[in-house]
């Protein structure tokens, strides 16, 4: 998606409208128009990226200072018994938004969500699988 179509890009830039909980010199927190539950909050960083994946060490170390700042937040403010922190990367892992964001969710005892099903039962070969990835650190 391009900056200039971007909504979250819109936020950042005042022309849209959002419930702005947080915001520092890089990063932006705002509430989530369709939340979970009460609370939900995404962080995203000002600068548009498609995604996590795109963010160079900096950017990360300031999103994720403020994810944490936001969290504690977030948890006080709802008395929230626990928090998912979460992010979709890619339209097959539900991505719908294509401007970098961090998912920070309220959560409580018996709220009725449930983590996700394990459809993938046949134990996978391990050994190759992590071999894969360690030669993927270039
Ligand atoms: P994802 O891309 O990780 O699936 O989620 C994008 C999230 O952005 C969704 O939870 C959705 O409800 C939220 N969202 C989409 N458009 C807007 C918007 O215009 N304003 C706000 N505050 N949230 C939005
Ligand atoms: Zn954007």
């Amino acid at each position: 998606m391009e900056e200039e179509n971007c909504v979250f890009c819109k936020i950042v830039k005042g022309e849209v409208p959002a419930y702005k909980v947080y915001e520092d010199e890089f990063v932006l927190a705002f509430l989530d128009i369709n939340p979970i539950n009460d609370g939900h909050t995404l962080v995203i960083p000002k600068k548009h990226h498609e995604d996590f994946l795109h963010l160079d060490e900096k950017e990360i170390a300031e999103l994720m200072h403020a994810v944490q700042k936001v969290a504690k937040a977030v948890k006080k403010a709802t008395n929230a018994d626990g928090i998912n922190i979460g992010m979709n990367i890619g339209k097959a892992a539900g991505q719908i938004i294509f401007h970098a964001h961090v998912h920070v969710i309220p959560r409580f005892e018996n709220d009725g969500y449930k983590h996700w099903e394990r459809k993938h039962k046949d134990k996978p070969d391990f050994e190759e699988i992590a071999k894969r990835i360690k030669e993927n650190f270039k």
